[in-house]
Order: structure tokens, then C-alpha cells, then sequence
């Protein structure tokens, strides 16, 4: 039996039976816009040869409509009482598998290899807001098995996500991001399109993951602390907010700027991947 899951007396019914409430704290804002998800489904460019992992199923319309497109759907749950509603509302397609868990405790590398052994990998979801950033670090970290991330978030995140290196709206993840992936918007989605109606509107994103990083790195590890060091205390210049957060002194990261050319002045927002991996090797005494 097939369900209406954009309809909200079906959704009540299915949600109620199970004695079910709605939590905040789990970004728990299902998608009741029946046009949303056959359009993210489209837009992330998944088919038949192709596994999908998905985050955060809720009562699987966005499921539905991936698995439709793709060859296996595999989706994690942490919240215990979806699973059987997820039993009911997916029991049509033999294609879809449900994994109770976090996905941020989830070992994502195992899961490709044991659900899709060698085949092409792409995320697609519609994200708990309140881990964005966290679920897109691992995703772009955790494995490299992933062809591409394609998933709703808040619009401000967005934003962000898809900004260019060096912009007013960079930070430390837009440059995390651009030397994963090559990013771009797809569509805005308001508020109306969820239930409940959450307080903020939405896009959809989709990042195509690189097969090389965009620039050359020597020390990877210190060229993402000297990122999350620069973009730490936005009001500050970067001289100042890199000495407090790698704890070295600003004599030091002061010769380091000058020595690739920048004013002692500058700030994190208006310096490129480049900008980034020459200070790295500056301050590294490359
Ligand atoms: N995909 C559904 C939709 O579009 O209607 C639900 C999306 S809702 C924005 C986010 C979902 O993520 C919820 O089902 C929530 O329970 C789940 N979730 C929240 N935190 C999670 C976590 N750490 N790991 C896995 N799922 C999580």
C-alpha cells in the first residue's frame, strides 16, 4: 500500500498510531510540498547503477521518491519511533534499507563497502538543521567513496556553503566546502512546504565531490587549523585571530603574512584557498 505522505491527516494518522511527537531538538520539520521531493530526487542525479545514502528518513517521503530513482537507498534513523512507521510507509520497495542510528556515530566508510561494495555513492537528504555543518564535514572527510551530496538545509547555511573563497559570506566551512567539492544552489524551499512549519526557509545544495583538491597542500591538518584559526574571531583581523587560535605569537604570523604578500591588516573573508595554502607553507617555514 502505497501512502499519501505530503497529505497531513495521513501523516497525523501514521504519526499518532505510534504515539509520536515532533522534536525540535532532532530538526524534526517533515517536507508536506508534494512537488519537493521528486525535484531534489531529480536534481541529485542519481539512476538505476547508482546507491544513495540518505539522512534522516522522518516518515520517508523523500525515501519514496529515491527509491524510485536510484538502486538502494540506505537511510539512518536516530529516532526510535520512525522505524515503524518507516516499516509501513516503505514496505512497497525492495530497495530501501533503514539504519537505526546517528549518522554522526555512523562509520560511513564501512557502510558504502558492506551496503555497495564498488558502485557509485550520493547522499541525498533533507537535513537536521541543527548538525549541518558537523554531517557535511563527514561526509566530505569521513570517506572517499561519495560521488555527491545533494541536500536541503537552512537558506542562511546555504549561503554559506555555496559562497566563493575570498566573499563577504566565506568561512571556514565555505573554504572546507571548495577544497572538498565544487558547490552550487539549486532551488529555494519556504517555509509553508514543511510540517511543522519551521521558523527559517530552506535551499537545496549540491556539492560534486573532487577527485583532486583544487589546490596543493603540504600540511593538510595544519592548512584546516590555520582556516578555523583565521575564521575564529570574525571582527579581528586574521593576524590576531590566527595568533590566539594556533597559540603562536603575532611576530611570527606577522613575518608569515608579509612573506606571501599580505597587508597586516587582512581578514579571513577576503583570502582564496591559495591565500590559505601559501600561509600554511609560510608558517610551516616551507
Ligand atoms: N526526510 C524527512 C523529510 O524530508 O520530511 C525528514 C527530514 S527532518 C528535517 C530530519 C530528520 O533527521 C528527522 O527524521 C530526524 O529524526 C533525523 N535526525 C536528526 N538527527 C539525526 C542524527 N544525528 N542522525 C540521523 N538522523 C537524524
Amino acid at each position: 500500500m502505497r501512502y499519501e505522505l505530503t497529505d497531513r491527516a495521513t501523516i497525523e494518522y501514521l504519526l499518532n498510531e505510534q504515539g509520536f511527537h515532533f522534536s525540535k531538538n532532532l530538526g524534526q520539520n517533515f517536507i508536506i510540498d508534494p512537488e519537493v521531493c521528486p525535484r531534489i530526487a531529480r536534481k541529485s542525479g542519481i539512476s538505476k547503477d547508482c546507491g544513495v545514502i540518505e539522512i534522516g528518513p522522518g516518515i520517508g517521503v523523500l525515501t519514496a521518491q529515491l527509491c524510485e530513482l536510484a538502486g538502494k537507498v540506505v537511510s539512518i534513523e536516530v529516532d526510535k519511533k520512525l522505524l515503524p512507521v518507516l516499516d509501513k510507509t516503505l514496505a512497497d520497495f525492495d530497495n530501501s534499507k533503514i539504519i537505526y542510528g546517528d549518522v554522526l556515530k555512523t562509520d560511513l566508510d564501512k557502510l558504502i563497502d558492506e551496503e555497495f561494495g564498488e558502485g557509485r555513492v550520493c547522499v541525498c537528504a533533507n537535513l537536521p538543521y541543527y548538525i549541518t555543518t558537523p554531517i557535511i564535514m563527514r561526509l566530505l572527510t569521513a570517506t572517499k567513496k561519495i560521488d555527491s551530496i545533494t541536500v536541503m538545509v537552512q537558506k542562511e547555511a546555504a549561503d554559506r556553503l555555496c559562497a566563493e573563497v575570498g566573499s563577504r559570506n566565506s568561512g571556514a566551512i565555505t573554504a572546507a566546502v571548495n577544497y572538498y567539492s565544487e558547490a552550487e544552489k539549486l532551488f529555494d524551499v519556504g517555509k509553508s512546504s514543511f510540517y511543522p512549519s519551521p521558523k527559517v526557509d530552506s535551499s537545496v545544495i549540491r556539492l560534486n565531490l573532487r577527485k583532486e583538491p583544487p589546490v596543493k597542500v603540504s600540511d593538510e591538518k595544519l592548512f584546516f587549523s590555520v582556516i578555523k584559526a583565521a575564521f575564529g574571531q570574525r571582527r579581528k583581523t586574521a593576524l590576531n585571530s590566527l595568533s590566539s587560535g594556533l597559540g603562536m605569537p603575532k611576530s611570527d604570523i606577522a613575518s608569515a603574512l608579509t612573506k606571501c604578500g599580505f597587508e597586516p591588516t587582512v581578514r579571513a573573508e577576503t583570502m582564496t584557498l591559495e591565500d590559505f595554502a601559501a600561509l600554511t607553507d609560510a608558517l610551516s617555514g616551507k
